[in-house]
């Protein structure tokens, strides 16, 4: 089915919820479920996390007209942000009309890193260890026979010679074939289990066994061709380049804009159930590699004057485990986005990030990015001062009006509407 569904953004919830339940055959449990915006019970909630005392909700959308290599999506996204699903749905309409994205992503290979303390022969130790690569390899397949059984499992056995302010240290690298998993249980597992092997060969300390969030073994792309005109004209596209010069210029627009590209990754995150934080610290990582903070995407221009965008994140994503399989909305995100892998779900990711920094460029580049975020910020600040849901309407109608919307308007219109429709009510 087309996910170009147009003016969706103006038909009723019970209309968009049908449209999507259309769309991705949604179960009328399914249907029921995002009606009733329910989900995750707090019994269940309780045996995720610790400490627990109630849940914390977010608004889930689904970002619309989004092609990605041939193929239909409507992205899920959970963000409390304003403007970002129209921001993304708006960059993918455009992209569509140069055939929309095309995307791939890496085979799931996850690092584990062992770190070896006080070795006296580090470079040696490093050889004793490779040298028995295999065995070690076999010892921590046997923890996941699950995971050899899909076609994963543990690939390869490296390591390097680091010099710290504590001395050398051996680091010991596991590469791990996560498959459709994020992976970090599973790779944590097998570090832990080789680790006192590692020790007995390298004739040291085993101090940390964890996985590396710079997931660059795991790298997503994305790129698509932004028609000029639709765009906005030659002189937007000039400023959208100058735009990202700044960025790559600059740690503060830097992390800004980075900032822009990750909304799409974390609001697709969320709502498939996955580790936003391992996503974060991976992007900006990988954004800061060359010693400074650097655009997660690239803009240039085609011979015809098209803006053409590409992005390359690392994407340490899944579709099974974690949060992915035990969140009921998360698993509900998934149907809807109707991806089979992965590296699937990596891809379509790294498309929203794009379409994300697209439509944050662009909006920048033209009106500036309040004028977006108006409506929704009328209503935010309007209820912030106080407005109930009888009075909530003609307060936003009347701050959106204003060519400024501050608190102290919300308040002072909060005020009046209220004494007018006390007035009345008592004539
Ligand atoms: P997991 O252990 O819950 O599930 C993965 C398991 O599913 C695999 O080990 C495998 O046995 C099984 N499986 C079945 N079919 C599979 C398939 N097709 N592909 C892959 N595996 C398949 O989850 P995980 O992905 O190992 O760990 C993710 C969780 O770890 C997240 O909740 C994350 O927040 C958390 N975590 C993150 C960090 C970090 O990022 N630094 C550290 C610790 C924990």
């Amino acid at each position: 089915m087309d996910s170009r569904i147009s003016g969706f953004h103006r038909l009723s919830r019970e209309e968009r919820i049908r449209a999507v339940a259309e769309f991705a055959g949604l179960t009328p449990g399914d249907v029921e479920m995002l009606r009733a915006g329910s989900g995750l019970t707090p019994e269940a909630a309780d045996l995720m996390s610790e400490n627990v005392i109630g849940l914390m909700q977010l608004p889930l959308g689904v970002a619309t007209n989004f092609l990605v290599n041939g193929k239909d999506y409507l992205v899920p996204m959970a963000i409390e942000e304003p403007s970002v699903i129209a921001a993304a749905s708006n960059a993918a309409r455009i992209a569509r009309l140069r055939g929309g994205f095309r995307a791939s992503a890496d085979r799931s290979v996850t690092v584990g890193q062992i770190q070896v303390t006080g070795v006296s022969d580090p470079f040696a130790a490093l050889q004793r260890v490779r040298e028995h690569g295999e065995d070690l390899l076999k010892i921590a397949n046997d923890t996941n026979p699950t995971l050899l059984k899909v076609g994963g499992g543990a690939l390869e056995l490296t390591g390097r010679v680091i010099d710290t302010e504590r001395g050398r240290m051996l680091i010991i690298e596991l590469l791990v074939d996560v498959k459709d998993a994020m992976g970090a249980n599973t790779v944590n597992t097998m570090a832990e289990e080789i680790a006192p092997y590692v020790e007995d060969l390298a004739g040291g300390r085993v101090r940390l066994r964890i996985l590396s969030n710079l997931a660059t073994h795991r790298m997503a792309r994305a790129w698509a061709t932004f028609d000029a005109e639709a765009t906005g004209g030659p002189d937007i596209v000039e400023g959208i380049l100058d735009a990202y010069a700044f960025a790559n210029a600059d740690p503060y627009r830097c992390a800004t804009h980075n900032k822009g590209v990750m909304n799409g990754v974390v609001a697709v995150a969320i709502a498939t159930g996955n580790d936003t934080r391992a996503l974060e610290a991976g992007a900006h990582t990988y954004a800061s590699l060359g010693g400074r903070c650097r655009s997660l995407t690239r803009w240039e221009t085609n011979k015809s004057g098209d803006l053409v965008g590409s992005i390359e994140i690392p994407a340490a994503v899944g579709t099974i485990g974690g949060a992915t399989s035990s969140h009921p909305i998360a698993r509900l995100s998934l149907k809807i986005l109707g991806v089979g892998s992965a590296q699937e779900l990596a891809s379509v990711m790294a498309s929203a990030a794009l379409a994300q920094n697209f439509a944050a460029l662009r909006a920048l580049v033209r009106e500036g990015i309040q004028k977006g975020h108006m409506k929704l910020h009328a209503r935010n600040l309007a209820v912030m001062a106080g407005a109930t849901p009888e009075i909530l309407d003609e307060v936003v109608g009347r701050l959106y009006k204003l060519k400024r919307i501050t608190y102290d308007d919300a308040v002072r219109i909060v005020d009046e509407v209220n004494a007018s429709r006390r007035r009345s009510g008592g004539a």
